[in-house]
C-alpha cells in the first residue's frame, strides 16, 4: 500500500478513543522494525522523520525512497504516513516536495500571528498536494534538534485559532516534554487539554514527548481526545540497551558476532518490542 496521509486514521482513532503512534526513525533498522510490527499487529502507524534525522539519513529523497521501497518489499497493508517532525518553514516545503505524505509545521516559536500566517500557507499548499499537517501551539518542553522548549501549557484560545486554519492535527503543549522526564516533573496538565479539546472539538490532538508519561496518564489523555501520541527517546533508549547487552556479553567476539546483521539485530528487536508494547498502550492494535 502507497503511503497516506495520517487525516483518515487520526479521525478514526478520536472517534475509537485510541491513539496512534508516531514512531522516529533513524534508519533502516528502524524504518523495518516498525513497519513490520504495526504491520503484524495490523496497526496504522506514522513514521516521524525529524529535520536532524532526515539530514542524517541523507536528505529528505533518500528517507522517502527508502520507505517506499519498504512498503512495496515488505507487502505492507496497514496505513502508513510519512511525517516531518517539528519541521522549520523551509523544511515543511522540502519535504513536501520530496513526496512525504504528512508534516508538522512549528511554528510554536513564532508570535502566535506569524505562526498563523506561516501555517495558513502550509495548509494550502498542504490540501492541494493531499498531505495531512500538524500545527503547534505552545512548545513542548526539551530538547529537539536544539530547539529548547519549557514545557509550556498553550493558550486554549489560540490552540482553536490554529485549528480553525484547516490544519489536520494540532500539538497542544501541556507540560510534556521531549527526553526523559525529570524526577520533579508535575505531570500532564489535563485542565489545560480538557479546555482545549472542548473549543477544538473534532480536531484529533497530538502529545509529543511520550517517553515515560505514565500508562495512567496516557489513557487519561485519550480520553480526552489525543489522538496521535508521539514516541522517539523510547525506541532510541531501548535499542542502546539491547546493543550494550550484546557487546558487553562479547557476542561480537564470537564467531561472525561482528557481522551488523548480527550485531544490530538484538536493538532491532528491542524496537520492534517497544513499538508493540506502545501499539497496545494506545489501543490501536486491530485497528488499521
Ligand atoms: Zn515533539
Amino acid at each position: 500500500m502507497a503511503l497516506v496521509n495520517a487525516k483518515e486514521m487520526l479521525t478514526k482513532a478520536k472517534e475509537g478513543h485510541y491513539a496512534v503512534g508516531q514512531f522516529n526513525i533513524n534508519n533502516l533498522e528502524w524504518t523495518k522494525a516498525i513497519l513490520l510490527t504495526a504491520q503484524e499487529l495490523n496497526s496504522p502507524v506514522i513514521l516521524g522523520v525529524s529535520e536532524g534525522a532526515g539530514k542524517y539519513m541523507c536528505g529528505y529523497k533518500t528517507v522517502v525512497g527508502m520507505v517506499n521501497g519498504m512498503l512495496e518489499e515488505l507487502n505492507i497493508t496497514v496505513p502508513v504516513a510519512l511525517h516531518l517532525d517539528h519541521g522549520s518553514y523551509e523544511g515543511a516545503k522540502a519535504c513536501i516536495e520530496a513526496g512525504f505524505s504528512s508534516i508538522m509545521f512549528d511554528g510554536s516559536h513564532y508570535p502566535i500571528e506569524e505562526n498563523v500566517e506561516k501555517t495558513k500557507e502550509l495548509v494550502a499548499i498542504c490540501n492541494e498536494k493531499g498531505l495531512s499537517i500538524e500545527a503547534e501551539v505552545g512548545s513542548i518542553g526539551g530538547e529537539e534538534d536544539g530547539v529548547i522548549g519549557a514545557g509550556e501549557c498553550a493558550d486554549p484560545k489560540e490552540c482553536k485559532m490554529i485549528a480553525d486554519l484547516g490544519v489536520t492535527m494540532l500539538a497542544a503543549g501541556i507540560g510534556n516534554i521531549h527526553g526523559k522526564y525529570p524526577e520533579n516533573w508535575q505531570g500532564l496538565n489535563f485542565d489545560v487539554l480538557d479546555a482545549v479539546q472542548q473549543l477544538t472539538g473534532k480536531m484529533p490532538l497530538v502529545l509529543h514527548g511520550g517517553t515515560g508519561i505514565p500508562a495512567d496518564m496516557i489513557k487519561k489523555a485519550i480520553n480526552l481526545g489525543v489522538s496521535k501520541i508521539n514516541v522517539n527517546t523510547e525506541c532510541q533508549l531501548a535499542f542502546a540497551a539491547a546493543t550494550r547487552e550484546y557487546i558487553e556479553a562479547g557476542k561480537d567476539q564470537q564467531g561472525k558476532g561482528f557481522d551488523p546483521r548480527k550485531l544490530l539485530a538484538p536493538g532491532f528487536e528491542a524496537i520492534k518490542a517497544t513499538v508493540k508494547e506502545k501499539m497496545e498502550l494506545f489501543g490501536s492494535i486491530g485497528k488499521a
